[in-house]
């Protein structure tokens, strides 16, 4: 904005402070508004639906102007917040009455997406995190905090890729970079819109080196203090509740990247973006604000830690089998208050003594919990309760000082009790007392006066004064009252007697209200102080919330507690359901399903028609396993389950596919993630990979990619397809197993069991359907046999399929090898040579309509003895 001569001092203050914060919205406090000026005012404007007016309208050169009052600020200013924008809050730092020339403004927060401190109805469960990143000659090194709660971690990560995992997996909407950040890594930090504020290093390290204290390596210190520095330079006051910050490994988690996180619906519903129909809707029976971020937390990391695993479903046990004093637990927990938040404001210096009072009534909870877990006998519940500190000084300092019943300003008095502070006291007594004697003195001047309707009142013009009405006026004392106003029915006078006392009224009133501010202020150090012990209690409450949690939904649901062990990788779920779908459908619609891989099957490779139920029986095997690692129950009648590193996923929604040739690219993306990241303990789910291109092509990686997850990686897959060729496999990988997805005939409808089967599918689901929807017999049998004759010359490209019917068939001690000779009879021959074959005649007159799979497998059995 260039500088014009005809500017005003103000407008020259307004732009030497604009220059400092060129890429925020300025709020320009002005009396009891805050103006936005030039473009400012009118992008604001838009956004915030103000009227745009302008400033020396008549001028040459009209400044564009809209303002907002003071005191409905805090919504516009989340509204621009929100909206991914920076407000400069600018204020008035002198009393106007009392400056000499231009009032000294200056701002006093830059607010910011990821450092608003203004919680939105709805947020208190989720968190706001600011994240930080420092390129370093290989990695990054990484941190994070929630300025409203205080929360601050740090990791190293070796990838741009884990950078954006971790960003994802926090959500974070902004994120502190240096300067000499690479453009390619700008644009990868910030996808989705993400705001990325560039810090340069100012040297400080006075605030970090708290909260650095306890890390070992320097370039964590290094990112930490680029956060601190952010914080302090957009904030401007103490940060006295920024934890010490906590080093963390992604690997010390089981890791899911953001494609798994999405694909699963853990936090957010992929398709609707919304909580509703995830897994966190599900588990989320917590009472606080606190429990709910902490739930969130644990499903962004599930624990690897078996001891950690098993303690806390102990404690959900614990807490499963005593109903009532979980109910008793669960209403002591109603009564607390986002302890984590409420701190967060006390060294903000934002809280207020309805704050205070929250605080109180949520600590006067906390010794009845401890009672009340001691109750439960059990040694998990009971050495949580011993780490508790139930901060009782402060509530009690709080029951001393803080009026039950106190406004919202903190300014005005009526704050501080009685009896906690004597001078206080004083002045009350002086100010009960005046009213007293001015009561006493209304009765006395009234019988002096034989004026019976005079009263002693009080404004803010004139302040105390008797009022006499006209019909009365010929009674008043000449002399001794003085007159100060005429109304309409009645005349007001005041008494040198009156004015003196006002005097000391309003001196006590004024004294009571700033010793209030005073002692409030020394109360709210007081708590300060003690910031660290009340964030320690609200992470023990937090963690009781969603143990409790777990054990309502444990209940409701009828969910079982896994057995978890170590040493292989063997898996076995009985009845397992999909605990998402299980809860929208009901529990009496949802067919339960098995998981079973001992340490002789790695793969499962599930065939079966669209919608049948196989995505949904893979999401169910993941969701189980990551509800086992956070400690929860898990939809099944008997799980057995090992701990799993990693989870990946592939699954495609069936509308994938109209995108095309980037949608391969995602899903050739996604696979590579697992296939070079993935070990012997990972969990990964393929669904139908390589249908996003064609069909050979398509064929040709997934079989390519199962034998090299089979051969060099042994993480346990899951792996659905519509490749019906490839269920030949099993053959020659000895550690993958067919299943399927059954389906019956029933009065003409083909109806899918949701019923995992051993063994591949039947292949003539098309031609069946087709029979179904009543075509032409000749037509089916011409299909048939077209069949036939496709599924001949495509088994020459896998010649799996013809080995695994052979294997299938042939006693255990045959050897395979043996019978190759069986590979030309699928060789591609003239139709008359099929006919002239006895085998291949037997083989076309065989009716796949009906057949099972077993009797598919019983005639190749007797054709190959014909051989
Ligand atoms: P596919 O992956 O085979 O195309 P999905 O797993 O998407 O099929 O399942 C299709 C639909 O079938 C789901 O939306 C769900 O409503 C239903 N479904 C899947 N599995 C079950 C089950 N075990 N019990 C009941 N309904 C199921």
């Amino acid at each position: 904005m260039p500088q014009k001569t005809s500017e005003t001092p103000m407008m020259q203050q307004y732009q030497a402070i604009k220059d400092q914060y060129p890429d925020a919205f300025l709020f320009y406090r002005i009396g009891d508004f805050y103006e936005l000026f030039y473009d400012d005012a009118i992008k604001g404007a838009q956004l915030l639906e103000l009227t745009l007016t302008a400033r020396n309208k008549n001028a040459d050169d009209p400044i564009p102007m809209a303002g907002v009052p003071h005191h409905a600020a805090a919504s516009y200013i989340d509204i621009l917040v929100d909206q991914g924008y920076k407000v400069a809050i600018c204020e008035q730092v002198e009393d106007p009455k009392l400056a000499v020339g231009m009032v000294k403004r200056e701002v006093v927060q830059l607010v910011t997406p990821g450092t608003t401190m203004d919680i939105k109805a709805g947020a208190a469960k989720s968190n706001n995190y600011l994240a930080a990143v420092l390129a370093l000659p290989s990695g990054y090194a990484f941190a994070y905090t929630d300025l409203t709660t205080g929360e601050l971690k740090v990791t190293t990560l070796p990838s741009r890729f884990a950078v954006q995992n971790e960003l994802a997996a926090l959500s974070s909407k902004e994120i502190v970079i240096d300067p000499a950040l690479s453009e390619d890594d700008q644009a990868a930090f910030k996808q989705g819109d993400r705001l990325l504020s560039v810090q340069p290093d100012t040297g400080a390290q006075a605030e970090a080196s708290y909260v650095a204290q306890d890390l070992a390596d320097a370039d964590q210190v290094a990112v930490v203090e680029r956060l601190m520095q952010y914080l302090l330079i957009t904030q401007k006051r103490g940060l006295a509740h920024i934890q010490k910050a906590v080093a963390y490994q992604p690997s010390a988690f089981l890791e899911m990247d953001q494609d798994a996180r999405a694909n699963l619906d853990i936090l957010s519903n992929s398709r609707t973006g919304k909580k509703a129909d995830t897994l966190l809707w599900l588990l989320d029976e917590t009472k606080t604000a606190m429990g709910g971020r902490l739930l969130k937390q644990w499903l962004e990391r599930p624990l690897i830690d078996m001891v950690a695993i098993n303690r806390r479903q102990q404690q959900v046990q614990a807490l499963l089998d005593h109903f009532f004093e979980r109910s008793e637990l669960q209403e002591r927990l109603t009564k607390v208050y986002d302890l984590e938040r409420l701190a967060g404001r006390v060294a903000f210096g934002t809280v207020n003594g309805r704050d205070l009072i929250q605080l109180q009534t949520s600590l006067d909870q906390i010794p009845a919990v401890q009672d009340i877990l001691l109750r439960f006998e059990d040694d998990s519940l009971t050495s949580l309760e011993k780490a508790i500190d139930p901060v009782s000084d402060i509530a009690n300092l709080i029951r001393r000082a803080i009026e039950p019943e106190a406004p919202i300003s903190v300014t005005e008095g009526n704050l501080i009790l009685r009896g906690y502070n004597e001078k206080l006291d004083n002045y009350r007594d002086v100010m009960a007392n005046s009213k007293q004697w001015l009561a006493e003195l209304e009765a006395s001047e009234r019988e002096a006066t034989g004026i019976h309707n005079l009263k002693i009142r009080y404004n803010k013009v004139f302040g105390y004064y008797i009022e006499v009405t006209k019909g009365q006026l010929a009674n008043v004392p000449e002399g001794r009252y003085e007159r100060k106003q005429t109304l309409t029915n009645a005349e007001r006078f005041i008494t040198p007697e009156l004015k003196e006392k006002e005097t000391l009224i309003l001196e006590a009133e004024e004294s009571a209200t700033t010793l209030e501010y005073t002692l409030f202020q020394e109360i709210r150090e007081q708590v300060k102080a003690q910031i660290e012990r009340l964030q320690k209690l609200a992470a023990q409450i937090a963690t009781l919330d969603v143990l409790q949690s777990f054990a309502v939904v444990a209940e409701n649901q009828h969910y079982v507690r896994p057995v978890m062990h170590a040493g292989t990788h063997a898996l076995d779920i009985k009845n397992g359901r999909h605990p998402v779908v299980e809860k929208v459908l009901g529990e009496q619609q949802y067919i339960p399903n098995d998981v079973v891989m001992d340490d002789n099957v790695d793969m499962l490779l599930i065939t079966g028609p669209n919608m049948s139920g196989k995505s949904t029986y893979m999401r169910q095997l993941a969701l189980i396993v990551v509800m086992a690692q956070i400690g929860s129950f898990v939809p099944a009648d008997q799980a057995d389950l090992p701990v799993f590193d990693q989870i990946f996923t592939r699954i495609g929604a069936a509308d994938d596919l109209a995108s095309g040739q980037s949608t391969f690219m995602v899903e050739m993306l996604e696979a590579n993630a697992a296939l070079s990241h993935a070990t012997a303990s990972s969990l990964i789910l393929f669904d139908e990979i390589g249908r996003g291109t064609a069909t050979y092509d398509g064929m040709a990686l997934a079989q390519a990619i199962i034998e090299y997850l089979h051969d060099h990686v042994h993480a346990k897959t899951l792996f659905s397809t519509h490749y019906h060729e490839l269920t030949g496999l099993e053959t020659t990988l000895d550690k993958l197993q067919n299943v399927h997805v059954g389906a019956v005939e029933e009065h003409g409808n083909l109806v899918f069991l949701h019923k995992m089967l051993a063994g591949p599918a039947d292949k003539s689901y098309g031609i069946h359907v087709a029979k179904l929807a009543g075509l032409p017999d000749d037509l089916l049998t011409r299909a048939d046999s077209i069949l036939s004759d496709l599924e001949g010359d495509q088994d020459v490209t896998t010649p799996h399929v013809a080995a695994v019917q052979v294997e299938e068939t042939q006693p255990e001690d045959s050897q395979v090898e043996e019978e190759t000779g069986q590979l030309d009879l699928f060789e591609p021959e003239p139709v008359q040579q099929n006919k002239s074959n006895p085998v291949l005649k037997k083989l076309s007159q065989f009716d796949l309509l009906t057949a099972t799979p077993m009797d598919a497998m019983n005639l190749i059995y007797h054709l190959q003895k014909q051989l």
